[in-house]
């Protein structure tokens, strides 16, 4: 079993699991048993982790739920197959990790090759207005955002999402963001 399907089956117990440091804090209204108590501790880090919010303010788990939701909703409402609901939805999760983890660089140099503002080759302001903008040469622009949407795979498949939906390598192939 593993922590995910540990904290599966303690909710289904009826536990409320959070985090406090690097402890697990349960609620519940009766006492849980032995069985699901020793499932807990020994899942105890990997929960943790699953519950602990990144940088961007989301868990793995909150992750999770999110490709969940996505890949449902494509392949019920949008009548797609299982595996390619799933490729659409992990799209859905890089666009989403790129939203929720901008980069913003002060104006005056690219961030792709450091080079600085011409007239024949000026910067450009890439990103959305609330989280500022990422400034670059048109031609630098392409290989960044390239190793942005790898950071985005990377951090994917660092929670366990990516290895079940797509490989990496097919991401670009499959209409991604
Ligand atoms: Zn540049």
């Amino acid at each position: 079993m593993s922590a995910a399907e540990a904290l599966k089956a303690a909710r289904a117990a009826g536990i409320e699991l959070g985090i406090d440091g690097a402890d697990l804090v349960l609620e519940a209204s009766a006492p849980p048993t032995a069985a699901v108590l020793g499932l807990l501790s020994r899942h105890k880090a990997g929960i943790v982790t699953l519950l602990r919010p990144g940088r961007d303010g989301w868990s793995a788990e909150d992750w999770q739920v999110f490709f969940d939701e996505r890949a449902g909703i494509a392949e019920f409402d949008g009548n797609l197959p299982r595996a390619q609901a799933e490729v659409r939805s992990f799209a859905c999760c890089v666009g989403e990790w790129l939203n929720r983890n901008p980069v913003r660089s002060p104006q005056g140099h690219c961030l792709g090759c450091g080079g600085g503002d011409h007239g024949h080759d000026p910067l450009l302001p890439f990103g959305i207005e609330p989280t500022g903008y990422a400034w670059l040469h048109s031609r630098c622009w392409p290989a960044w955002h390239a190793g942005r949407k790898a950071e985005a795979v990377a951090a994917m498949t660092a929670m366990g999402i990516a290895t079940r939906a797509v490989f990496p390598d097919d991401f670009g192939k499959n209409g991604g963001v």
